[in-house]
């Protein structure tokens, strides 16, 4: 590449982060004026003004001008304009889907969960959503075009730049063009992501957007990671990096559906929990997890018994993740984080006879705090900083 081409290559990298960290930095601060734009963004003042101007123009930035107070002027404060556009975040996890519209403040409009029916065929599943998604503009009578585009997390596999959920096991999907499928069905921008990668994203911008070194660890029926490394997402050459649910921990232990055996997800997610149940009950049909949890908050010994293992089991992946990455900050998010209250100390016990000292005095460990909306979240994020990058 030549010199000047990587020069105009790099101008636009550069104007693309300026756009979106001023846009962030207002949504983030709004009302803000142009002026603590300059000081919090490290942008000058005459990118924030034409940066400013374009939002302004598109409609994706109001001036608010209430900020003018009697006694002197007052600069004028910008806000995000959360009627300009609504973005769709649609979750499809193992039994239900959650859909999701969110104005372009990241504020959520409308919210349905519906069961998924027809597990072998997915087409049917997409046409469930579909009915749900189109319901939900009518009643917001909007049109296309007030959408900005359509996040999609799974709990599997992805090709990100074909938009193809390569494998979701704990779904049985193989090779689902899904980005083609919605992309065909309403002409958006489609965004598709892993589950658990869509949920680091939307817990770091939403609570913990100054920590470069964080692992989301989410834990539903599997365990997927999001891993961020210096301030950055680490995809990793696949794309699919952060599968810890498959670090072996028992080389005999039972099979996997990666092909492998004894790995992580078997024994600290909740399918494990289903399982064991299941197993220490002696009952006919498999408990959902959500009679278990129920009976677990009820004080049944049985169920307490199989959260304490299963805290100290999700501790001895925990261990092999802090002694290998030295994350700052490990959260723990998914379905799982309902029970918090009984495993933080089977984790914490095992973390401070494992963990090597020197890194794990060094992470904090906390519990997802925006829960089962992580990945929504991360997914609306992600449509937003297309859009605003190609404005
Ligand atoms: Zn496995």
């Amino acid at each position: 590449m030549n010199k000047s081409r990587a020069n105009f290559g790099n101008s636009i990298v550069v104007r693309k982060w300026n756009l979106s960290s001023i846009f962030k930095t207002i949504h983030q601060h709004g009302p803000i004026s142009r002026i603590e734009l300059t000081g919090i963004t490290g942008c000058s003042a005459g990118t924030v003004s034409n940066h400013v101007r374009t939002l302004i123009r598109k409609g994706f930035v109001i001036e608010n001008k209430k900020g003018i107070s009697s006694g002197g002027r007052k600069p004028v404060q910008l806000i995000i304009n959360p009627k300009k556009a609504y973005i769709f975040s649609i979750e499809i996890e193992v039994n239900q889907i959650k859909i999701v519209m969110f104005d372009l403040e990241i504020k959520i409009v409308m919210k349905t969960i519906i069961p998924i029916i027809y597990k072998d065929d997915y087409m049917e599943t997409f046409k469930q959503i579909f009915f749900e998604m189109n319901n939900m503009i009518e009643k917001k009578s909007l049109k296309l075009e007030n959408l900005l585009g359509i996040g999609i997390a799974v709990p599997g596999l992805i090709d990100k730049v074909k938009g193809i959920l390569e494998f979701a096991p704990n779904l049985g999907w193989k090779n689902v063009p899904i980005a083609m499928i919605f992309k065909d069905k309403y002409g958006l921008p489609i965004i598709l992501n892993n589950e658990a990668k869509a949920a680091a994203i939307g817990e770091r911008d939403a609570v913990y957007p100054h920590i470069n070194n964080m692992v989301f660890v989410s834990i539903n029926e599997g365990i997927g990671c999001g891993l961020y490394i210096n301030g950055e997402l680490y995809r990793g050459a696949s794309g699919n990096a952060g599968e810890f649910g498959h670090i072996t921990i028992n080389t005999n232990g039972p099979q996997c559906h990666c092909g492998n055996r004894g790995c992580w997800e078997i024994y600290a997610s909740e399918s494990y929990m289903v399982n064991r149940y299941f197993e220490l009950s002696g009952d006919k049909n498999k408990l959902p997890k959500e009679e278990i949890y129920k009976l677990g908050k009820n004080g049944d010994k049985k169920v307490i018994k199989i959260f304490t293992e299963t805290g100290e089991n999700i501790g001895i992946g925990l261990v092999n993740i802090i002694n290998g990455l030295s994350p700052e900050l490990l959260v723990i998010g998914g379905g799982i984080v309902e029970i918090k209250d009984y495993i933080y100390d089977e984790i914490i016990k095992k973390l401070e006879k494992s963990a090597l000292s020197v890194s794990y005095r060094k992470t904090e460990i906390k519990f997802s705090k925006l829960g089962s909306l992580a990945a929504v979240y991360g997914m609306a994020d992600l449509i937003i900083n297309k859009k605003i990058e190609f404005i």
